[in-house]
């Protein structure tokens, strides 16, 4: 198949831990090459936010990222971003020309808006090209959550319904998406589920582990935005000194990528003020960005790591955590209620509670045969189900299931054709 990736603000190329750099590009880049591994053509089309960015980037012999003007050539938060969609839509439908892909899969609910801008426009020139959306994050649940503090366009509950309603499919990454979607009218028949997947070649539970300065570690991995809850871990780091447990450190990785920045950064020096007015300063250290090849040996390192968002979409690094063979405490919310099984691969804790928090890694600290155990079946989950081959299977599955939909609806010979292709290999490109 030939298939468009639509990712406005995260691209796959981009460095990861800063405000608007996670889970997402994670998600584009790597579902991207296991798709070109699996024998399609793939192509990502993000944002040019950089005048030095070459306009093509090939970086599988299957996989090209494309960066398409469209708005100023400059990092712009992604919540500016709604305006220029309609010129990545053209960026796409030119570089397409004669030739449009099979899909057209939009990530986040803006590259769902150009992507069926994008579709349409071939559609209308006889060429048609299935739409398929990953929201990775839905407006709704983030105004529930975030009320006033949102900064998303005020349009954005509205478009997002829309593009639900609109793609010829959605691929939801968690149980809990696919309620809230049916909540914003999208028909149950035109869902799929494919979760975020893990490099498991590069997280795994052999390899170099980061000294520690005390007999324990905590780690915590996110972008540092408020939602993510690093606050409640440090809360959590003063319940466990008041437990009597002061030989734990908590690593907190994420944010600007200096020291220097991070000394900028109104996150950084919120939640450092916060450990020194808890009296916790002297174990909590926060790392700032941490490369990807690095990442691994950072969770190695840890006893626990802890994820403790207000509400998560999907949540990676609990993946990454797992396939390192640590055991993972994590809020019972969004996709980290799917990934992290309570009590066999970590332990769950309500949402906003450090003292359950404290509690849960009170108790992995204090059982290491336990905490092993806990490890080695997070390690076996992982492989079993979240490697990115078979998130791209899946992937393929929802692809071959809109273009069967799509074939008997008109002159769609080449769709039926594709779909026939696909079925004859058992879902293999040819
Ligand atoms: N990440 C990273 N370096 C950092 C901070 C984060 O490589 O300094 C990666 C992390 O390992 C994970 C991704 O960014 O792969 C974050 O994904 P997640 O789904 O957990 O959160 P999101 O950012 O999408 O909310």
């Amino acid at each position: 198949m030939r298939i468009s990736m639509v990712s406005e603000h995260a691209s796959p190329l981009a460095a990861l831990g800063g405000v608007d750099a996670g889970g997402q590009n994670v998600h584009v880049a790597e579902l991207s090459l296991a798709l070109a591994r699996r024998g399609h053509d793939v192509t990502v089309y993000t944002r040019r936010d950089d005048p030095a960015l070459p306009d093509r980037v090939r970086t599988d012999p299957r996989l090209e990222v494309v960066h398409v003007t469209a708005g100023p050539v400059r990092t712009v938060p992604k919540d500016l971003l709604l305006p220029y969609m309609g010129e990545l839509a053209e960026g796409i439908v030119e570089d397409w020309g004669q030739e449009p892909p099979d899909i057209v899969h939009g990530h986040f609910w803006m590259s769902g808006l150009a992507a069926l801008d994008a579709a349409r426009q071939s559609r209308a020139e006889g060429r048609p090209v299935q739409v398929i959306q990953t929201f990775h994050a839905l407006g709704t649940v983030k105004r529930r959550h975030q009320g006033a503090e949102d900064t998303s366009p005020s349009e954005r509950l509205v478009l997002e319904a829309m593009v639900g309603r609109s793609a010829d499919r959605v691929v939801a990454t968690c149980s809990d998406e696919v309620f809230e979607l049916k909540a914003m009218g999208v028909p149950g028949g035109r869902v799929s589920i494919a979760p975020c997947g893990v490099d498991v070649d590069l997280f795994t539970p052999h390899g170099p582990a980061e000294d520690r300065a005390r007999a324990h570690r905590i780690v915590s991995v996110g972008r540092l935005v408020p939602r993510k809850g690093m606050d409640l871990v440090i809360r959590a780091m003063r319940a466990l000194a008041d437990l009597g447990r002061v030989d734990v450190e908590l690593h907190i990785v994420g944010g600007a990528g200096s020291s220097t920045a991070l000394e900028d950064d109104p996150e950084a020096q919120r939640l450092r003020a916060l450990a020194v007015d808890l009296g916790v300063a002297d174990r909590v250290v926060l790392r700032g960005q941490v490369s990807r090849a690095e990442m691994p040996a950072v969770l190695r390192s840890a006893d626990a790591v802890v994820c403790a968002p207000w509400y998560e979409p999907f949540g990676i690094v609990p993946l990454e955590a797992m396939a390192c063979g640590v055991p993972v405490v994590a809020a019972a919310v969004g996709g980290l209620v799917d990934t992290v099984v309570h009590g066999s691969t970590g332990l769950h804790v309500p949402p906003r509670d450090p003292a359950a928090i404290a509690a849960a890694i009170s108790d992995i600290v204090g059982e290491p045969a336990w905490a092993r155990e806990l490890g080695d079946t997070g390690y076996r989950r992982v492989k079993a189900r979240y490697s990115w081959s078979r998130i791209a299977a899946d992937t393929e599955k929802a692809y071959q299931a809109a273009l069967t939909d799509a074939a008997p609806a008109g002159p769609a010979t080449a769709r039926r054709s594709a779909a026939r292709r696909l079925e004859s290999t058992g879902g293999r490109a040819l």
